[in-house]
């Protein structure tokens, strides 16, 4: 094997025993930092996403509530919890598990939330502050592929960075991470034509796409980093992700496994954000 695997899970199980320490001084001076998740109906995979993020904060000992709601739920209803959320001084952190059912618009929801406690990064303020880089909370898979690359050592100015795919919460803020850490920063989607010419460039490859298969050994450079954010089942149901790990690890200069890579990343940084919340609620709060 020629690349360096970046063992996400090592480093978020790290990140989580630093947390701990600093939880436990928190907890010494009378303060616990606080989450709320919300989840409406029983779709499995946000049921299993919820229950990791309840399991999480209890292992590094953040306060945790878990609301849950019928899907027949209203929006009136979510929003009212959420407006009771925002005031609670025990909670600093909210999450509503997306996606939501129908009858509820997901983008009312995230922007009742308060910036302040959007721990998600989802609201839209949050992304102003990213892309004016101001201080405010960073989509948590994104920021876990910093904290990444942090980890292994690897500075990312003057790189070029190329990001396939650009949604909300992975391809676009994490292109403009990159970006404010003077990385240069190619951003691709479904229409880029041929998709290859630009991931053949790439320093850093960031493969955010959902499709299996889509970045083979021929796409990228020799020597690149690799960071495969792709969640796929392939046809035997096995967890896969964008990249064709076993041909492009003989290529590339470091590579993410999937699943062990930006998953565990992507829920530790739930975490830290947490604790950026809590802590500046309560230096808030002590003016
Ligand atoms: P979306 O479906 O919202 O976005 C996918 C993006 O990829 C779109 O911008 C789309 O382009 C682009 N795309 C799709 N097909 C191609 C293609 N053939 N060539 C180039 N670009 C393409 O997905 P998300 O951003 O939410 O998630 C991406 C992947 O990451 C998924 O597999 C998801 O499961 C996974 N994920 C993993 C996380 C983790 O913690 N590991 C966290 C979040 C997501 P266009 O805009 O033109 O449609």
């Amino acid at each position: 094997m020629g690349a360096q695997l970046i063992d996400g899970k090592a480093i978020a199980a790290e990140k989580r025993k630093a947390m701990m320490s600093r939880i436990e001084s928190m907890k010494q001076q009378g303060f616990v930092p606080g989450l709320a998740v919300i989840l409406v109906g029983e779709n499995p995979a946000s049921m299993s996403y919820v229950k990791g993020k309840i399991r999480d904060c209890k292992e590094v000992g953040i306060y945790s509530e878990l609301i849950r709601f019928p899907d027949t739920v209203t929006e009136e209803r979510l929003l009212a919890e959420i407006a009771e959320l925002n005031e609670n001084k025990e909670i600093h952190g909210i999450l509503v598990q997306l996606p939501l059912p129908n009858q509820i618009s997901e983008q009312k929801v995230i922007q009742a939330i308060r910036p302040e406690k959007d721990v998600d990064g989802f609201h839209p303020i949050n992304v102003g502050r990213l892309v004016t880089k101001q201080e405010g909370f960073v989509s948590c898979t994104p920021a876990g592929i910093i904290e990444m690359l942090k980890a292994i050592d690897v500075p990312v100015a003057g790189k070029h960075v190329v990001v396939v795919g650009r949604s909300n919460i992975v391809g676009k803020p994490a292109s403009l991470l990159f970006l404010n850490l003077d990385a240069t920063v190619t951003i691709c989607h479904s229409k880029t034509k041929p998709l290859s010419q630009y991931t053949q460039q790439a320093d850093i490859l960031i493969a955010a796409a959902g499709r299996e298969g889509l970045i083979h050994a021929e796409d990228i450079k020799p020597g690149a980093i690799v960071i495969d954010v792709g969640m796929n089942r392939n046809a035997a149901g096995k967890l896969v992700g964008d990249v064709s790990f076993e041909e492009v690890k003989e290529k590339a200069g470091f590579i993410t496994p999937v699943p062990g890579g930006v998953g565990p990343m992507t829920r530790v940084m739930l975490l830290e954000n947490t604790l950026i919340a809590a802590d500046r609620q309560n230096k808030k709060s002590s003016l």
